[in-house]
């Protein structure tokens, strides 16, 4: 035999072999070491491939080309069998797993907003629509913000109203109301006139009860500018009662004392579960407190970076799960923040 014949039938070998092995083939990993064996770096052809300098110049272009059709050959074997394996797989599938489509489908959960989120949403918007701004400030805050920028310098009696949790830092503390963010507006934006809102959670420590959680949300208005008088804070509130409550919602200021507001008034709308007759909601009373309010005390403009001889504004909070908690008629606020599904997809 010539060198030509001998590699010719050894080519044809490799090519017989390595096609009954691939018959062989049942699975995927198997397919992969046929491939390894037959295909890879040191497979028969591959061998030859690299043998190939040893053979006379004349015959390598006739051998490079029979090697070549026999790889071609076998890659062409492979990829048929891997198809074969996977539409076998495929069938097995279909055949072990039935799908029954006459089986009722799993409707899907719908979720919906917290009912404070709804209440926020609301008040959010009302505001929005006579001109005020979102502003949300930290919920950790300094004691500087939450007291002394507010009137209440260290020591002074009205913190024991706000008791609230410290941290590890000194001087660090969780906010007791979203007051402290009127002070970091009015240092954003001084000498600029504000119209603000600042919604956010707050906390205190308290004993927790059906009328006392130890967080809770508030909802802060702030305006500042030049000549804002008590008249347009009465004016804003009964606006937003109106909005919020109904057309014919009353509303009615009873003088009060906050340390960072001059003159003070606590907030209070006709009760809309009695219509101001008097019932267990407003405690007979057929009053709800919603807020409190007042003219921004001098000292409080002076650290917000406004001269008080020139500026004025008003500012007041509202507790937002309190109103929540009334305008549904929900008895215990703890409620609001347990998770139980079965309270919240009543809203
Ligand atoms: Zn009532």
């Amino acid at each position: 035999m010539t060198d030509k014949e001998t590699e010719m039938t050894k080519l044809a070998a490799i090519q017989t072999q390595g096609l009954a092995a691939l018959d062989e083939v049942s699975s995927t990993e198997a397919l992969e070491a046929w491939r390894v064996e037959n295909l890879g770096r040191s497979s028969p052809v591959m061998a030859v491939f690299s043998s190939m300098g040893k053979l006379d110049k004349e015959l390598r272009p006739v051998m490079g080309k029979a090697a070549n059709e026999v790889r071609q050959t076998l890659e062409a074997a492979l990829e048929g069998r891997r198809q074969k394996l996977e539409e076998e797989a495929l069938q097995k599938t279909l055949a072990t797993e039935k799908l029954d489509v006459t089986l009722p489908g799993r409707p899907m959960e719908r979720g919906r907003l917290h009912p404070l989120t709804q209440v926020l949403r609301r008040i959010i918007r009302i505001f929005g629509d006579m001109g005020y701004q979102v502003y949300y400030s930290p919920e950790v805050e300094t004691d500087d913000y939450n007291f002394t920028f507010l009137n209440m310098p260290p020591y002074h009696p009205a913190r024991d109203m706000w008791d609230t949790f410290y941290t590890t830092t000194e001087g660090v503390l969780l906010r007791t109301h979203t007051s402290p963010g009127q002070v970091r507006v009015m240092r954003e934006h001084a000498p600029e006139p504000i119209r603000a809102i600042l919604p956010g959670t707050t906390m205190r420590y308290e004993q927790i009860s059906a009328r006392s959680e130890i967080e809770f949300a508030q909802v802060e208005v702030l305006v500042v500018g030049e000549k804002v008088t008590f008249a347009e804070l009465k004016g804003t509130l009964d606006d937003f009662a109106h909005r919020m409550f109904g057309e014919h919602a009353r509303t009615r200021l009873r003088p009060s004392h906050f340390p960072f507001t001059e003159p003070s008034a606590e907030m209070d709308v006709g009760c809309f579960v009695c219509g101001g007759e008097g019932c267990p909601v407003c405690k007979e009373t057929g009053w709800l407190e919603i807020g409190g309010c007042g003219m921004v005390h001098p000292v409080v403009l002076e650290y917000g970076g406004y001269d008080p001889e020139i500026y004025s504004g008003f500012a007041a909070g509202m507790g937002i799960d309190r109103s929540t908690l009334m305008r549904y008629r929900i008895d215990d606020i703890r409620h609001f923040r347990n998770n139980d599904i079965r309270f919240l997809r009543q809203f």
